[in-house]
């Protein structure tokens, strides 16, 4: 048996994203991997549902031996083989990401040779997590620069805490992959603002339009859809295209919170991505580490970087002899390139 790698869960961010990188740095490399202290440092420590689904589907692709893997376990042996392309089903028992699924196992995929098609179930617009809109609008443009094709479709919305959210994604056979280079926004194309809800009263989206007025986009640019879903649920989303990038900035509405509120903090969000004039949002740049030095590599800029970005940048390193270089260009505005 070949050398199993050491992963600290607990070192920097010292969260999921640890664990979800390493397996799929391990199905492309194909170095088993043992990580240990898994999200030590959370209120609910080791692997949560969400943690386990990244798990079984990493196994599923790669048809990995695995030990360790069961509900708050801190640590874990991961030993892939070979990844298969083919048409998968990923779920979710709860309203956990649906979208950190797919960044585990896409950039292992993208490398198999086929068209691989992948359903999923479970939440789709988490807190904290990219929803299904800002992978189809932000990450997804971005790996089509990189020469990766995936188209994606849902089905239902998967809110918390009820979940059930259903769409899939079609992987294209691989074509020749392309170095990513995002230094500037380019001209602005166009923008949106689409408040999608469901189950809940009919005066909260209409509040929330009326509470983004101050943007002064043009009437067009707003939308109000209402979404199937199991249980109630509603997210401001605001969208910009420019001719380089585009950036997905969310606000997830919840009992409690009023809805000029919602609207409100997707503006203050969307005020500091502009203010920040860097192409690449801050939650982009950590997600395009792994397709980059998986793909051929690439440039991009971005605001200062998170420590999720930090955090990633070297868990990737300790599996490669590849090396991310941090340039500051001014304040606030950071090169990322291999
Ligand atoms: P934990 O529960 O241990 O905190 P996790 O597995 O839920 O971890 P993280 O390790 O925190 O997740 O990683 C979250 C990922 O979600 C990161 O890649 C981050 O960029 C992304 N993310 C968080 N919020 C957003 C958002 N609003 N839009 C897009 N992406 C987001």
């Amino acid at each position: 048996m070949k050398v199993l790698h050491q992963i600290d869960g607990s070192s920097g961010e010292g969260g999921g994203q640890i664990l979800r990188t390493s397996l799929t740095m391990s199905m492309v490399t194909g170095i088993p991997v043992q990580i240990k202290n898994i999200r030590s440092g959370r209120n609910k420590p080791g692997l949560q549902n969400q943690h386990l689904a990244c798990v079984h589907a990493a196994q599923a692709i790669s048809k990995a031996t695995v030990h360790g893997v069961k509900k708050n376990s801190q640590q874990l042996v991961f030993q892939p083989n070979a990844v298969e392309a083919g048409e998968y089903q990923f779920k979710i028992g709860t309203a956990g990401s649906t979208a950190l699924v797919m960044q585990t196992v896409v950039p292992a995929l993208m490398l198999a040779g086929k068209e691989s098609i992948l359903h999923f179930e479970g939440g789709t617009h988490n807190p904290w997590a990219p929803s299904f809109d800002f992978i189809a609008n932000a990450y997804l443009p971005m790996l089509k620069r990189m020469g990766i094709d995936i188209e994606v479709k849902i089905d239902r919305y998967g809110f918390f805490p009820h979940g059930g959210g259903r769409w899939s994604a079609i992987i294209k056979a691989k074509t020749a992959m392309q170095r990513l280079e995002v230094l500037e926004r380019g001209d602005l194309l166009s923008q949106e603002a689409v408040i999608s809800a469901s189950n809940i009263a009919s005066h909260i989206p209409q509040r929330e339009i009326t509470a983004l007025a101050s943007l002064d986009w043009p009437k067009d640019a707003f939308k109000s859809e209402w979404v199937e879903a199991i249980g109630a649920g509603n997210i401001v989303s605001l969208r910009l295209f420019y001719q380089n990038c585009s950036e997905v900035i969310e606000s997830i509405g919840r009992r409690g919170l009023r809805a000029e509120k919602v609207s409100m903090i997707a503006i203050n969000l969307l005020q500091q991505y502009l203010s920040a004039k860097a192409p690449i949002g801050e939650y982009l740049a950590d997600q395009l580490l792994l397709p980059m030095v998986i793909g051929h590599g690439g440039v991009f800029r971005t605001s200062n970087p998170s420590l999720h970005t930090l955090t990633n940048k070297k868990v990737i390193e300790s599996f490669t002899d590849q090396i991310f270089l941090f340039n500051k260009i001014e304040k606030g505005i950071w090169e990322i390139s291999l």
